[in-house]
């Protein structure tokens, strides 16, 4: 089953428990508005590359739509709307005034020098102007898109508009108007609903295996650190690296940011003592960091990372979904069977659509809150919904995907009957 029907018919279980009509099931399920264009850019050798664009608007029900732009060589319309369902499901499960979207262009952005990615950002927005805009669509970074994309798609924005709109886009650099906070978002928030649901139990007990180490796994891999987890493997698209006694996040961190990637030379174990012969540490491929007896596994690099090939090795008690639908459906009937939790990605990943929601908000009132508060009103709101889904997964004695559904698509499906179904 392809990404989109199998939202589809997830969307169509939790409705069908929850009486809702099939009517209003079918206006949930629409796409509201799907546009695909081309966007032509000048490479700096003069000639002209073409790339494909798309921004797919799922549903606006509770709220103006809302969601990243994916730069990926195989970013298509299809992914588009199976992820902006998500983006649907996830805000509305997070209490969030907003709808779901997606976006993305058929580029690999490491092709292309700085400026030429300058104007590729420019040309979507260039394309796309009519549908975006703060009360309109808001588009975010995702895979393989930054702040300075957002920065230059903010601003482009804002020429064609003739004033400047620093709501139009979130996740923008802090001079102008982004919060520092948004980038370690989602893997903050992961770990927060992760711990909601380890309860009281000792960190210090669990160990972690975290795939990619992008924006979100190299974040979440820090605060599983801090919080005294112990992540003795992370990786990214060429392979990993695991030590038995955990790894040096920080350290790895540091060398990411000057290099761009992991470290593999430098496989340096947490507690490191040269002559300790009783601590392992060495690289990894993708499929090994899968399959290691950890607590915890997170993949937090692409989606249908974990398939039926690959499921069965699969030794951790939880699954973390970082990463939008990493899991095939064949690979959760396994860990099912196997009484694996799987932590969904509608609640895993929603930290940083909080605090893009926080950034808009802000933008939107042109004000800066000041005090500090964010990354603990965003603890509050991942609480709050993971303990929403704990509720009904215990209640009506449902996994946790089943049970995020159920309360995403009733408080959808009200806003929907509130409207008014058509005209
Ligand atoms: P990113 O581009 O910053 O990082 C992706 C990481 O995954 C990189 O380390 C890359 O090397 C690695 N990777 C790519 N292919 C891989 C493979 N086959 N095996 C192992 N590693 C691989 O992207 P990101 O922003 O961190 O997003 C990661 C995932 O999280 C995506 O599914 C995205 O949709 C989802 N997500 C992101 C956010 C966000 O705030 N950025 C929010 C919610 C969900």
């Amino acid at each position: 089953m392809d990404l989109v029907a199998r939202e589809h018919s997830r969307i169509r279980t939790a409705a069908k428990k929850l009486d809702i009509s099939d009517d209003v099931v079918d206006v949930l399920i629409a796409v509201k508005r799907s546009v695909s264009f081309a966007i032509p850019i000048t490479l700096d050798n003069g000639r002209i590359r073409i790339f494909r664009g798309f921004r797919v608007q799922h549903n606006d029900a509770l709220g103006p739509f809302k969601g990243g732009i994916r730069f990926a060589a195989d970013a298509n319309e299809e992914e588009c709307e199976a992820l902006a369902i998500l983006m649907t499901l996830k805000v509305a499960l997070l209490g969030l005034p907003l709808g779901g979207a997606k976006g993305g262009i058929d580029v690999d952005p490491f092709s292309l020098s700085r400026t030429e990615l300058e104007r590729l950002s420019r040309g979507y927005v260039d394309a796309a102007y009519p549908i975006l805009g703060p009360e309109r669509d808001i588009p975010a970074p995702d895979l393989g898109s930054t702040s300075q994309v957002m920065a230059w798609m903010m601003d482009e924005f804002s020429k064609l508009s003739g004033f400047a709109v620093p709501a139009s886009m979130t996740g923008k650099p802090e001079a102008i108007g982004g919060i520092s906070e948004r980038i370690v978002a989602t893997g903050f928030g992961g770990v927060v609903v992760l711990k909601e649901f380890l309860g009281d139990k000792d960190p210090s007990q669990f160990s972690v295996a975290v795939q990619g180490f992008g924006n979100v796994g190299s974040y979440a891999a820090k605060f599983f650190a801090q919080e005294g987890f112990r992540v003795v493997a992370v990786s990214d698209a060429e392979g990993g690296i695991f030590s038995n006694t955990g790894l040096d996040i920080e350290g790895e961190l540091a060398h990411q940011e000057v290099k761009g990637k992991l470290d593999k030379s430098r496989c340096w174990p947490l507690l490191a003592s040269r002559e300790d012969r009783s601590i392992e540490c060495k690289n990894i491929t993708n499929e090994e960091l899968l399959a290691l007896p950890v607590d915890i596994l997170v993949p937090a690099a692409r989606e249908n990372a974990l398939t039926s090939a690959n499921a069965k090795n699969v030794k951790a008690k939880y699954i973390l979904e970082l990463a939008n639908a990493p899991t095939t459906q064949e690979a959760e009937k396994i860990f099912a069977e196997k009484g694996i939790v799987v932590i969904p990605d509608i609640l895993a990943n929603g930290g940083g659509v909080v605090a893009s929601y926080f950034e808009w908000a802000q933008n939107l009132d042109k004000l800066r809150w000041q005090d500090g508060s964010l990354l603990e009103r965003l603890t509050k709101m991942m609480q709050g919904a993971a303990r929403e889904v704990k509720e009904m997964a215990e209640q009506e004695k449902l996994d946790l995907r089943a049970a995020a559904y159920r309360v995403s698509v009733e408080r959808i499906a009200a806003a929907i009957e509130a409207r008014g179904l058509g005209s």
